[in-house]
């Protein structure tokens, strides 16, 4: 079978740290051009400014990975479908539910494949705790992911503005965990969110969840955290307790620890390449309708400024 010929649009840091490695430990895929604004190429490989750019080009290309901010996906995605391609969406899908609800039908009638990725969901620890949780009565869940922005998102203005998600940025990961091993539909009661008084965005949220089963389930999400970071979900059930920690690669069990390799992004790109072989899309909007819920229902309070 050919390699799909893939192009990755936006050159920054996820593209660089995770999604060019993973395209080239994939034989399904080859990669066929590079585009962003600003950002180099790759030795060798076509570069374009803008996807425009490219699209106008001879340059053949099958599929594209949008790693850009949020706020900027859906015109990209659009541009790629029109032009009959596969679209790989990094997380958030897009800035808004609806725009992701589109594409998905645009995807629909092209007939290509549209994935809206959580990479989370391929850490290690999340399919066997997934597994566990499915044959046990579940007590109470807290999430707890507190980091360093400015160590983590150092100078990404667009984070912080209208779409960027703020501190739901790395928050809807553990979303996108919680809805995954969770048995029951996950919904939101109450939330507090903490905006810097020059900013458009929060730098910390107190949620509190609960499922259809009744089961309560706390979020702790603050970007102020100095000094050791936490990526945690710990679950209460009836025969114990069950802690995914850094961010789902470390699973414990009443029954012992494990530890496995990091296959996020080769996990990811495995699944895409089987969407395109089988003429699929995977589009689950859970983790996005969750934090749309937090805007939509929380209160939001003003905290001290915030500078990089
Ligand atoms: P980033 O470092 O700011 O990179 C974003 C890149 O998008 C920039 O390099 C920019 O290119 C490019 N871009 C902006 N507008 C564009 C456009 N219209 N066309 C083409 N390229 C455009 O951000 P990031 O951390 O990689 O995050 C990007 C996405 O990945 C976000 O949705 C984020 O949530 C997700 N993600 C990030 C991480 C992480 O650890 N950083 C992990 C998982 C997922 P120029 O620099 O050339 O202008």
């Amino acid at each position: 079978m050919d390699p799909i010929r893939i192009a990755v649009v936006g050159m920054g840091k996820i593209a660089r740290d995770q999604h060019l490695p993973a395209i080239s430990g994939n034989p399904n895929f080859n990669l066929a051009a590079t585009v962003s604004p600003n950002h180099g190429g790759e030795p060798g490989i076509p570069h374009f400014k803008t996807l425009d750019e490219l699209l106008e080009s001879s340059t053949g290309v099958d599929a594209v990975s949008l790693c850009t901010p949020p706020q900027v996906r859906y015109e990209l995605a659009v541009s790629a479908l029109r032009a009959g391609m596969h679209v790989f969406l990094e997380k958030p899908p897009g800035a808004t539910l609806s725009e992701v609800v589109a594409l998905t039908a645009r995807a629909d009638k092209v007939g290509t494949s549209l994935f809206a990725s959580w990479h989370s969901r391929f850490a290690a620890g999340v399919a066997p705790a997934r597994a566990w949780l499915s044959e046990r009565v579940i007590k109470d869940v807290k999430i707890i992911w507190r980091e360093d922005v400015r160590e983590w998102h150092p100078g990404q203005d667009w984070i912080w503005e209208p779409g960027g998600l703020g501190v739901f940025d790395p928050g809807i990961n553990a979303l996108s965990i919680l809805t995954h091993i969770m048995p029951s539909p996950v919904f939101l009661n109450t939330a507090t969110l903490s905006l810097p008084a020059n900013r458009a965005a929060p730098i910390a949220a107190d949620i509190q969840f609960r499922d259809t089963a009744g089961t309560p389930i706390h979020m702790d999400l603050d970007w102020r955290q100095v000094g050791p970071q936490s990526w945690d979900i710990i679950v209460e059930t009836d025969a114990g307790q069950l802690k995914l920690s850094n961010g789902g690669a470390v699973l414990s069990l009443p029954s012992g620890v494990e530890r496995n390799e990091d296959m996020e992004y080769p996990g990811l790109y495995a699944r895409f390449a089987t969407l395109i072989r089988g003429g699929r899309s995977d589009v689950d909007l859970d983790p996005l309708r969750l934090v749309a819920d937090a805007f939509l229902r929380g209160k939001r309070q003003s905290v001290e400024e915030f500078h990089d």
